[in-house]
């Protein structure tokens, strides 16, 4: 190959790199809510900062949504958006409100290396805040449990 085309390619190397960077903000979604850290602190309490914009994990067993049985909606705290509904909520055990799939487009996923293994680490796909990780031992139909931080939802009944 050329120079020039080896060069071209490392180009896109680096937008690569930044963008997966980036991957909370994919340009994916027209209504996508961009604050400043500074901002989201105001508008957030310490417990829902910590969690949505610094990939905190609440203790096990302390979000009252645990227990939430009713029919309704599960949103995003930070921006509204809705994630899950009262269906595709289970009992799984961990202390974590536990969810076998989301509604459409709700999330964004990236690989976390915080513990020895890899995990995968999944945001709003709106705000970019962080709400859980994603594991195969969930039930049927999807074998998927989406493990979600209660602090980062709001409940709304139907
Ligand atoms: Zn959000």
């Amino acid at each position: 190959m050329t120079r020039r085309t080896f060069l071209s390619g490392l180009a896109g190397l680096v937008t690569g790199a930044d963008a997966v960077a980036a991957s909370k903000p994919s340009a994916s979604r027209a209504d996508r809510v961009e604050l400043p850290e500074s901002e989201w602190k105001k508008r957030l309490t310490p417990e829902q900062f910590d969690v949505l914009r610094r990939e905190g994990t609440e203790r096990a067993f302390t979000s009252a949504l645990n227990a939430e049985k009713r029919k309704g909606t599960f949103q995003c705290v930070a921006c509204d958006l809705p994630l899950f509904t009262s269906d595709m909520k289970y009992e799984s055990g961990t202390g974590w409100p536990s969810f076998f799939t989301t509604l459409p487009d709700a999330f964004e996923t990236s690989t976390d290396y915080k513990l020895l293994y890899p995990r995968t680490e999944y945001h709003c796909a709106r705000c970019g805040g962080h709400h859980g990780h994603v594991f195969n031992d969930g039930p049927a139909p999807t074998g998927k449990r989406w493990c979600n931080n209660g602090v980062a939802l709001k409940f709304i009944p139907a």
